[in-house]
């Protein structure tokens, strides 16, 4: 297992060890020209598991601001067909939302087979800034973890395939980041006092983040550690982990397609055969 694929519950995650930077030898035109072959085969994976409805796909992207979830759907979730994805954005949870457990909001965005949902934040706020502001005292919080975990072996028992992505920059990068946001025209509408407020809790948050890894980490439900300091190798780890966990599927969904061809044929063959008759 790479060092940055978290799979198993209790292992200890230190967050500092785990480079933000591509590997050595790695360069932005490799990394394009393989993200280019994995986008197809996305998309091809894709249509083989819409049709045969025997699992779907949650993806979960959880970051600090500007590591870069935003940019994640545009180019990774932007190479899929759109009429199998819903794209969720979770921000701070409404009047309504509060009233309810946590896992209301979250849970009815939960895929249906053959379907991707792509979580932009998620259920994990709950473990994290809720945590980090005291928005929920620490008894219900520590609960939280069981919770997750019980709910994303619910949803793999119903033929989910959940991955969770940290999208893993440097202090230095977010800092280069949010500068570059005010500086540019196109991305100055994201600017919210309320980055900078969060930087300043960095460490509290890499502690958050750092248990709710190891705490809800399950091989059903694993976490990577995107190495997010580039943003094209970013998009290549991500890509080249959802290709993964998809093709290993592949032969059931085949299997599934050929019954279904086969079922699809005689009926057919039934109906015409039916005409046929004087
Ligand atoms: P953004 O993703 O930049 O649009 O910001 C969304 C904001 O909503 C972030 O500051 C999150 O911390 C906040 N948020 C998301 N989920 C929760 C939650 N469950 N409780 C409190 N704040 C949340
Ligand atoms: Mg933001």
């Amino acid at each position: 297992m790479p060092e940055n694929v978290f799979d198993n519950p209790g292992r200890k995650v230190r967050l500092d060890d785990l480079s933000a930077e591509p590997p050595k030898g790695m360069n932005r035109g490799k990394a394009g020209k393989r993200f280019a072959a994995l986008g197809k085969d996305l998309f091809e994976l894709q249509d083989a598991m819409f049709g045969a409805k025997v699992h779907s796909v949650l993806v979960v992207l959880q970051g600090r601001d500007g590591a870069g979830k935003d940019g994640t759907i545009k180019h990774v979730v932007g190479c899929l067909n759109p009429r199998g994805v819903a794209v969720t954005s979770f921000g701070v949870p409404t009047q309504e939302e509060r009233e309810h457990d946590f896992l209301w909001r979250v849970h009815r965005h939960a895929p249906r087979l053959g379907e991707f949902a792509i979580f932009n934040r998620s259920h994990y706020e709950d473990v994290l800034v809720a945590r980090i502001h005291g928005l929920a005292p620490k008894g219900l919080w520590q609960e939280r973890f069981g919770h997750i975990r019980d709910f994303e072996e619910l949803l793999a028992e119903h033929g989910t395939i959940v991955l969770k992505y940290f999208l893993h920059i440097t202090k230095k990068e977010q800092k280069e980041r949010l500068l570059a946001r005010e500086a540019e025209p196109e991305t100055a509408w994201k600017l919210n006092p309320n980055d900078w407020k969060e930087r300043d809790c960095w460490d509290d948050y890499t502690r958050a983040y750092e248990d709710a890894i190891s705490r809800t980490a399950a091989k059903h439900a694993p976490w990577i550690v995107v190495p997010a300091n580039s943003k094209w190798y970013r998009n290549l780890v991500i890509a080249e982990s959802i290709v993964g966990a998809l093709r290993d599927r592949r032969k059931d969904w085949q299997k599934k397609l050929e019954q279904m061809g086969k079922a699809g044929k005689a009926g057919l063959a039934a109906y015409r055969k039916r005409r046929a008759r004087p």
